[in-house]
């Protein structure tokens, strides 16, 4: 059957700072059995190897931003990361003939993502696999359209099946046995609807699926030499994915003056206060809330 996912491939230390993806694929490269199902190959990699045990997000450039096609056939890019993606987009793609057939990149955040799924591709095998996660845990979060085309640089898009898994809240470099076992158990639930998948016997999905869809991400306010000017607001930190209404408050200057959100749409944040992002100039992630019939 050529719609058969044969191989599966689960990524940990992308980011080597966040430390339950590193754990959980060491803990597979231990107990390989754990990750055997009869109607596919299921293979562990740690993405940033250099980086691991450094404590950093990366050593010279974010890995997880090095996957564009152009950056991948530019051989002039010679830093640590740039030359890792080009390694494992030969081990796991290439992007239009990809060796591995559905990778799950495991992820921690700073923000109360509670149990994020983020379907590399609106492709109706990933957003029925997310919706049959939607059931098995009530933290479970849809977020869709964190930019994984073809041509994105996330490892991920490597292949158009798959998803980042992003648990959180997590300071980096620490662990949390909860969130540790709850990645473990969407991982072996993954695992367990891509057999039932491959092998004709669908598990129950629901119809619908509650999903996030990203619009854009606002920055802090900042300064004319980029200085932060605000914090995000007491009464929004924490509140990922709960609607956010014009008027409420999302800043909280120094000087103790609050920011409104002033547009009239209803939108739910979400990677508020993620500390990887304070250089990026994201200070949160705002998505629309939709419903979307899968079947
Ligand atoms: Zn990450």
């Amino acid at each position: 059957m050529s719609n058969q996912i044969c191989v599966v491939t689960i990524v940990g230390s992308t980011h080597p700072n966040e430390l339950i993806g590193y754990h959980l694929v060491k803990k597979f490269e231990q107990f390989p059995e754990l990750l055997q199902r009869d109607s596919f190959k299921c293979e562990t990699v740690l993405a940033n190897i250099k980086g691991i045990g450094t404590g950093l997000r990366y050593l010279d450039r974010d890995l997880n931003r090095c996957f564009g096609n152009e950056d991948l056939a530019n051989l002039k890019l010679t830093s640590y990361e740039d030359i890792r993606a080009k390694q494992l987009n030969t081990l796991l793609g290439p992007k239009d003939r990809p060796k591995s057939d559905f990778i799950i990149d495991l992820h921690s955040s700073t923000a109360n993502m509670a149990l994020s799924i983020l379907p590399t591709t609106k492709h109706p095998f990933n957003l029925k696999l997310a919706a049959y996660l939607t059931t098995l845990h009530p933290a479970v979060r849809v977020l869709l359209g964190v930019d994984c085309t073809q041509n994105a640089p996330r490892l991920r898009s490597l292949t158009p099946l798959g998803c980042a898994i992003e648990v959180g809240p997590i300071a980096n470099n620490v662990l949390n046995a909860d969130l540790f076992m709850q990645t473990e158990m969407i991982v072996h639930s993954i695992l367990n609807y891509i057999d039932a998948e491959n092998k004709g016997k669908s598990l129950p999905v629901p119809s619908t699926l509650t999903a996030y869809q990203s619009l854009f991400s606002i920055d802090y306010p900042r300064d004319s030499s980029n200085e932060i000017q605000a914090m995000i607001h007491p009464q929004l930190q924490g509140q990922d994915y709960e609607p956010l209404y014009k008027g409420d408050p999302i800043f909280l200057t120094f000087s103790g003056e609050k920011i409104d959100y002033e547009s009239e749409s209803t939108v739910y944040p979400a990677f508020v206060n993620e500390a990887a992002y304070y250089s990026q100039g994201v200070a949160m992630t705002l998505t629309q809330k939709e419903e979307i019939e899968i079947w």
